[in-house]
């Protein structure tokens, strides 16, 4: 079958790379793609919102399976309109509908969703403009620290975890009076802070049977030992020592199962993957978000720790054989380590070019493009994350240590990347 992804970043990288595998994937399309994504099929220029050039595209190229990367589509309603239009309609959709994909776009409904479900979260309350005074008095009241979240999305930055009330009824005001996420901060969740290690399980649904396809975890701090700002993801690991039987079978129970007979009993069409973002406390688990794609960087470990065809999983969604089939998973354990620009994640140049990509494959190690693009015969860094060096290991300080060899071979001008993914597992 044809099949058209869409996206961009590591993460399209490794679906792209997985999904090529698939002998149910004859032609593939990546729209807009990067220069990895084009080893494995024919890059389209076309935006991932521009439906109407979607829609042309596959009507050209006869595609018969929409595969979405990003969030942003998915509430946008790139499954809807797929639905809606008779020429699409036969088309398998990989997504959620926009109503489904609320539980990522809108945090609000995401904590309503769980509480509906009696699915364990941190306590909170929400607020607006109308009842700003009621939130400032319940902030003052609140315990420390005290997280603030836009209830949409603010690509990454909505989210405040404030250590004192002053700083919190300032974001408060700032997101609520001052706009400062424009609609996505209209309205404001406030919740408790969960002390715990983050991690993320992974699973395929069609919105009433599910599949777990694998699990992580992520290094979202800037500098080694976890500290400075924030980033979209330095680097991650799987599996994950203490996510054993014992706990994923709490997480199945008391998270995954009700989320999903949730999505049916509340009729909410659901055809792709959930991402459940996790605070493991003291070994229960708390679900902190859901995303309703796979993650970046998690899709690099997680695709090349999948056994089982992952096209051929897709087509078991579409035609209600899912619960049938057998997912099976490599042994060995993985690690990716993202390179990334000079100054990241504030300012940095793009356009640099990249050198020793060819001699840095190696056995065992993968180079997934991140923000790369092709100019001419070079390649060149396209954003702040630039590439994902996975590699397999019999733990995860092996698989750590060839992805970094791997990157000793490759540079470009402000490279840097974090040399201790993995440290707690060492
Ligand atoms: P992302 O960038 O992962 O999409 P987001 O903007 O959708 O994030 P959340 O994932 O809800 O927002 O929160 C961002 C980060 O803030 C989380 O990854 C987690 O580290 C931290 N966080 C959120 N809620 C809590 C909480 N209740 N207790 C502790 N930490 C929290």
């Amino acid at each position: 079958m044809n099949i058209l992804l869409l996206g961009s970043g590591g993460r399209e990288h490794a679906l792209a790379w997985k999904m090529a595998k698939s002998h149910h994937c004859d032609k593939l399309f990546i729209a807009p793609g990067n220069a990895g994504t084009a080893q494995f099929g024919s890059n389209v220029n076309i935006q991932v919102t521009d439906f109407a050039a979607i829609k042309g595209l596959c009507l050209e190229e006869k595609i018969n399976m929409l595969v979405v990367g990003p969030e942003e589509p998915l509430v946008k309603g790139v499954y809807d309109f797929f639905q809606q239009d008779e020429q699409l309609r036969h088309i398998t959709v990989v997504a959620p509908s926009a109503e489904a994909a609320q539980l990522e776009g809108s945090k609000a409904f995401s904590k309503k969703f769980m509480q509906r479900h009696n699915i364990p979260t941190a306590g909170y309350a929400e607020f607006t403009s109308e009842n700003f005074e009621d939130g400032n008095r319940y902030i003052s009241q609140h315990r420390l620290p005290v997280v603030l979240k836009a209830d949409g999305l603010a690509a990454g930055k909505g989210v405040v975890i404030a250590a004192s009330h002053e700083e919190a009824l300032q974001v408060f005001e700032e997101m609520i009076i001052n706009k400062q996420f424009g609609d996505a901060s209209s309205k404001v969740v406030i919740e408790e802070f969960l002390q715990g290690i983050e991690v993320s399980v992974f699973v395929l649904t069609d919105g009433e049977v599910y599949q777990v396809i694998g699990h992580a975890k992520d290094y979202k701090r800037i500098g080694e030992g976890d500290t400075g700002l924030n980033t979209g993801g330095m680097g991650c690991v799987s599996p994950v020592p203490f996510m054993d039987q014992a706990f994923m079978q709490k997480v199945e129970e008391r998270i995954i199962k009700p989320t999903i007979n949730g999505l049916a009993k509340e009729k909410l069409n659901y055809h792709g993957f959930v991402f459940f973002g996790l605070m493991n406390v003291n070994g229960e688990p708390f679900v902190i978000e859901y995303n309703c794609r796979m993650g970046d960087p998690e899709t690099e470990v997680v695709m090349p720790l999948l056994q089982t065809d992952i096209v051929g999983l897709f087509a078991a969604m579409d035609n209600g054989t899912l619960a049938d089939a057998n997912i099976e998973f490599y042994p060995q354990s993985c690690a990716t380590v993202m390179a990334v620009s000079g100054g990241y994640p504030g300012e940095y140049k793009k356009g640099l070019a990249i050198s020793g990509l060819e001699n840095a494959q190696a056995e065992d190690s993968v180079i997934f493009h991140a923000g790369t693009k092709q100019n001419g015969e070079t390649v060149v860094t396209n954003g702040g994350r630039v590439i994902a060096v996975t590699s397999y290991g019999n733990n995860i300080s092996e698989a750590v240590a060839k992805s970094k060899k791997v990157l000793e071979k490759i540079s470009f001008e402000g490279m840097n990347y974090r040399k201790d993914i993995g440290y707690e597992f060492s």
